[in-house]
Order: C-alpha cells, then structure tokens, then sequence
C-alpha cells in the first residue's frame, strides 16, 4: 500500500493526457459521427492496439517471438504511434510488474493501491515517468531504440500529421484523437480489469484473470492469468476458442517470413499449476439424506450382529 505522498500526481506533465481526453469529448459536438469517421476510429484502434500487444508487450516486454532488426524497429515505432512513450520506458516496467505482481514492489496492483491507481494513476504519478535502462539491458544495446525512447512523440507526432495532410481535420480528430483516448483505456484495462474480474486457470501468485470480453477488447491481452502463469509464450490464449487475435496476425507474418520465430507455452506448463476445481458445499437437502443414509447403515450394522 502506498503512502500518499508516493500516489502524487504529476499534474503539470499529465496536462498533454487531460487535454486529448477533453477535446475527444468536447470534439463530439463539432464533428459530426458518420460511418466514415467510425471506420477511422476503429482503424486507428486496432492497428495501434496490435502495436500495444505486439510490440511493447509480447516482444519487447517478454520476448516472446524473434525478428530481425528492421521489424523490431517496426514494431517500435508502430507501437509508440498509441502514445504510450518509449518501448524501453513501457517495457521495462512491465517487467517490474510481472517480477512483483500483486506483492509489495509491484509497480501497478490493483489488489494493493486500487483500481485507479492500477489503471491510470501510476502513469501520471511522478515516481515512473524515468526509463531505468538497467530492467531493459537486451533491447538498451539498440542506439535506435535508445533514440526514440529519448523522442517518444516522434512516432504519434509523423502519423498525426501524415493523417491531418491526407485526411484532414476530421480524420485527424477521430482517428489522433477519440482513436488514442480509446487506446489508451483499452490498454489500461489490463492493469486494472484483468486483476479484479474473471476467471483464474491457473494458482499463480497474484490476483491475474482470464476473461474474454478484455481478450477481444485488447487482441488477446485478456487471457492474462494465462500470461502471468507462463510469460513467455507468445499466444496467451492457451486453447484454440481463447481468442488472440494479435497471435494470429504475427502467425500470418512469420508465415510470410516477417517474424521469425514465436514461442508457444509447453505442453507440461499448460497441464501444470491448476486452480483446484472448488468443492461445493452441501445444501440442506443433500446433508439431511447423508445423514439418514448413515443412520440406516448404522442401523442394519447393529441389528446383523
Ligand atoms: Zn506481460
Ligand atoms: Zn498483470
């Protein structure tokens, strides 16, 4: 549990994160809802989205598939465009989450600190807002990546003018503006909804959940007691009905030879470390015809003697 001086909010640095939030909402009176602004939405959501789970989680959080340098610059710069700072910046700290997840140390429990603080708190606070390079030493190697983390609005800052010169105003507001607020909280949610709702596989020591709405909400990052049960495996579906949609994407690259290899959970993993089916307990019913049950035997045992 953190003191309140540790929850502080850096008000001043978070001003860029309230004023999307107030132009996505104030830019709903101004900008008329069409198909066409809904399919720009729901573009820029889900492309960014797969640089969210692709990128600065399953490959730069846990390398859990293998590229060749230039898609692992690709995969930087894609996910940065959702405005989430440096790869190395996100990446490292998931780490420290995972190392401490739900214990003292853990950089964002919702268990702990609470839902707002898992979900959004601990990314305005001023305690997390450095990259410690040292959590991060395999992909800090990488000028390029150094680079960028150094210049995160490189990547948002391109695509947001590159959007404003093909498709205007409009397009920049929906797709920059409402499409990055949205990204944003469905990113978050698993911080903050996959530890408190669901339903848990596997008895790993946090309070991690499986649940498909965050799964189709977030590409697959909602299967997330499966993740924390076995980080390594790149798909966190761990059956086939366990929709992972950004899995599937990185099977079409790695068919087309854009990834090289991806790293699935073991067999014996999978099997492993299950929560105990629960034993219900008897209702009134069921303990009543127990009980005559053994008082009939009881019964047939004295009277045969
Ligand atoms: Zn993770
Ligand atoms: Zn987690």
């Amino acid at each position: 549990m953190r003191s309140a001086e540790e929850r502080s909010i850096d008000w001043v640095a978070s001003i860029p994160f309230f004023l999307i939030h107030a132009i996505a909402v104030a830019g709903l009176f101004y900008f008329p809802l069409s198909w066409e602004a809904a399919a720009i939405v729901a573009g820029f959501y889900v492309v960014r989205m797969f640089g969210v789970t692709a990128g600065y989680h399953r490959l730069f959080g846990h390398r859990s598939f293998e590229v060749g340098r230039g898609m692992q610059l690709f995969f930087a710069v894609l996910a940065m465009t959702s405005v989430q700072k440096g790869v190395l910046w996100w990446a490292s700290h998931h780490r420290v989450h995972h190392k401490r997840s739900d214990l003292e140390g853990d950089i964002h429990s919702a268990k702990l600190d609470g839902f707002w603080w898992s979900h959004v708190g601990w990314i305005l606070s001023k305690r997390y807002e450095r990259t410690e390079l040292d959590k991060i030493k395999d992909f800090a190697s990488y000028p390029e990546l150094r680079w960028l983390d150094r210049h995160p609005l490189v990547p948002p800052v391109t695509l947001a003018v590159l959007t404003y010169a093909l498709g205007g105003l409009d397009a920049l507001y929906w797709g920059m503006g409402v499409g990055t607020v949205l990204v944003w909280h469905g990113t978050f949610t698993i911080n903050s909804f996959t530890h408190l709702f669901g339903r848990r596989r596997y008895a790993t020591t946090d309070d991690s959940r499986n649940s498909l709405l965050f799964a189709l909400i977030t590409l697959g990052e909602g299967w997330h007691n499966n993740h924390h049960h076995y980080q390594r495996s790149c798909p966190q579906g761990f059956y086939w009905w366990e929709i992972d949609v950004t899995y599937y994407v990185l099977r079409a690259m790695q068919a087309v030879g854009l990834v090289r290899k991806i790293h699935v959970v073991p067999e014996h993993v999978r099997a492993k470390g299950r929560v105990e089916a629960p034993v219900a307990a008897p209702t009134a019913a069921e303990a009543t015809a127990a009980a005559r049950r053994s008082v009939r035997a009881a019964s047939m045992a004295t009277s045969a003697e």
